[in-house]
């Protein structure tokens, strides 16, 4: 029988999530949707000098924004609870314990200090940078260096140690992953990872191979840079006896800054104006806050179906997915090998057009908060009629690519505008005009039919009458409506701000 599939997220809680990590989430996602399979959210907080209050609510909390819900999770729970491995600590022991008894791992019980004289003592031309493994770990206070009753001796008076894996030598280590095919690395250039730690905790290393196989995991997918210990991860799955429960693996390419190479970093997006996290994340130690994608007006299934082609191509011209279609369309063999370039125009491109593609009453809802603070700013205060704003949203939306562009675009429907632009038509203004739009605006009152149409037949008419070309007065009655040269037509604005407010605008532009 096929297993069933199972993937996870394993986030370690220490900071805010980066769009990468938005990604790796979606990817699974995707494939465990595909194949009916689970998708687990696994918190990896063995690392407590790395762990960072609040961090894990945020991650759920993006995950939510997203979408991207986890059928399993430390909040949801699931058949393999606990899914925070801080909760699981008493589990890893056993399995440390069986490696060393079986001889692939052993007890170390140098200190730091001994450690830090290993890196100097050790340094030569061909290992700048020495580290604990088959050239060092001879010379070190370890079970395999020492005697048999030294151990049992340092044991026995409470030593602190540390559990480390013994690589083996000159060893292919061949991974088949999903991307990238076959991978191969010599195990004589890895070091021999810690395990478990003094004070018991695994580290991510034994604590990722327990977990992917107490919880069934099927495919394991991460970021590459997490390939250079896939060897050690694939020796404690022989090591252990699980081999043939290994997970299939992908890593995934990065996410590249837009200039020059190199992984997208935190640094970049305030360096060139844009966020790198999903939504706004505030460091607890520094109270620096780093902006998100929703804070910025992002919808959250734009930012989703922008992620989704970052690395990854559907083999069609095809742009935009709703996550449905993600989820048919989705396979792990289009992932690109190489890393993908970070584009904030094309984000915003895929903003746009999910905003031209939601409904109005929606955008209504989704642009209000925008709309009342732009008022409160304005020192307006006013109850936006919800209706109004509705029919506002469809009239602005193919000009708003995020979503307090709702307020630039449309504030004068709310609120008489600030600023008159008077310079854009002070040039060609002239006392016939100026006695047109004074008499228009006085034929207002009589109109009995107030809309787009009727106002404008009207106006063309009265222009008419007048002998003035309507094209020359477009640009003067829009500037009086709007303030500025932008907005949707002119007639449809005039009907939405209503008869009494479109004569008073007319009437209080004096050039
Ligand atoms: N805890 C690791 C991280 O923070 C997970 C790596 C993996 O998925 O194996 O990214």
């Amino acid at each position: 029988m096929e297993k069933k599939v199972r993937v996870r997220f394993a986030p370690s809680p220490t900071g805010g999530l980066h769009l990468g990590g938005v990604r790796t989430v979606l990817y699974n996602y995707l494939f465990a949707r595909k194949h009916g399979g689970d998708f687990v959210l696994r918190v990896e907080d063995t690392d407590q000098n790395r762990f960072v209050e609040g961090a894990e609510q945020y991650i759920m909390d993006c995950l939510h924004w997203c979408g991207l819900e986890p059928d399993e999770s430390p909040e949801k729970g699931g058949p393999h609870a606990p899914y925070r491995q801080s909760e699981r600590k008493y589990l890893y022991y056993e399995y440390a314990q069986k490696l060393v008894d079986a001889g692939y791992a052993y007890y170390a019980f140098d200190t730091t200090h001994e450690l830090e004289k290993m890196r100097t003592d050790f340094r030569k031309d061909e290992h700048s940078v020495p580290q604990y493994d088959q050239n060092t770990r001879m010379h070190m206070r370890n079970s395999l260096s020492l005697s048999q009753e030294e151990v049992v001796h340092l044991l026995e008076k409470n030593t602190p140690y540390v559990i480390r894996i013994k690589m083996p030598e000159h060893r292919t280590i061949t991974l088949t992953d999903m991307i990238r095919g076959e991978v191969s690395f010599d195990s004589s250039l890895v070091d021999d990872k810690v395990l478990l730690k003094a004070d018991g905790m695994p580290t991510y290393h034994l604590a990722v191979v327990v977990d992917d196989y107490l919880m069934k995991i099927t495919h394991a997918f991460r970021g590459e840079e997490w390939l250079p210990s896939a060897p050690v991860h694939i020796l404690l799955w022989e090591y252990l006896g699980w081999k043939q429960d290994m997970p299939e693996w992908a890593h995934l390419p990065l996410i590249l800054k837009p200039d020059g190479n190199g992984k997208l970093s935190k640094r970049d997006g305030e360096r060139l104006g844009f966020p790198v996290f999903a939504m706004n994340w505030t460091d607890p130690k520094t109270g620096d806050t780093s902006k998100g994608f929703r804070e910025m007006g992002f919808l959250p299934q734009a930012f989703v179906n922008m992620l989704a082609m970052l690395g990854w191509n559907p083999g069609s011209e095809q742009e935009i997915f709703s996550l449905q279609e993600l989820v048919e369309h989705f396979s792990i063999e289009r992932v690109h090998k190489g890393g993908a370039k970070f584009d904030f125009e094309k984000s915003k491109w895929f903003n746009n057009q999910y905003i031209q593609r939601t409904d109005n009453e929606t955008l209504a809802k989704l642009a209000l908060p925008y709309i009342e603070a732009g008022l409160r700013k304005s020192g307006v205060e006013a109850n936006v009629d919800m209706d109004l704003l509705q029919r506002v949203a469809g009239l602005v939306k193919e000009r708003c690519t995020l979503l307090p562009d709702f307020w630039e675009q449309g504030h004068f429907f709310f609120a008489t505008p600030a600023a008159i632009d008077v310079a854009a038509i002070k040039e060609k203004w002239n006392g016939q005009k100026q006695q047109f739009f004074a008499e228009w605006a006085d034929s207002l009152e009589s109109y009995t039919e107030w809309n787009e149409k009727a106002l404008e037949t009207g106006f063309t008419e009265f222009a008419a009458q007048k002998g003035l070309k309507k094209g020359e007065l477009m640009l003067p009655l829009r500037i009086m409506l709007v303030g500025g040269k932008f907005g949707p037509g002119v007639f449809a604005i005039a009907e939405l701000i209503g008869k009494e407010e479109t004569m008073k605008r007319i009437k209080s532009l004096h050039l």
